[in-house]
């Protein structure tokens, strides 16, 4: 099954500022692991539930890219 996706392009371009390094961030992307939803219950027991909360995101429903982009020269 092919589902819609959200995605996004970088250009990466040298600064016109004297810099050594870039960072730049992603945010907003669902997360692919607990599909957004952040936490999920398993039933462990008769009326008995366990919340677990998910390791990718922490509970936070969205993941981010933190990107550094590093120009040194090109020796
Ligand atoms: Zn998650």
């Amino acid at each position: 099954m092919i589902m819609s996706r959200k995605s996004t392009i970088i250009t990466v371009e040298p600064p016109s500022y004297t810099t050594s390094a870039e960072k730049l961030e992603i945010t907003g992307v669902e997360c692919p692991y607990c599909l957004g939803r952040g936490v999920w219950h398993e039933q462990v027991g008769y009326n008995q539930y366990a919340d677990y909360t998910c390791g990718v995101c922490k509970g936070h429903k969205k993941i981010k890219a933190v990107i550094t982009i590093d120009w040194v020269p090109d020796e």
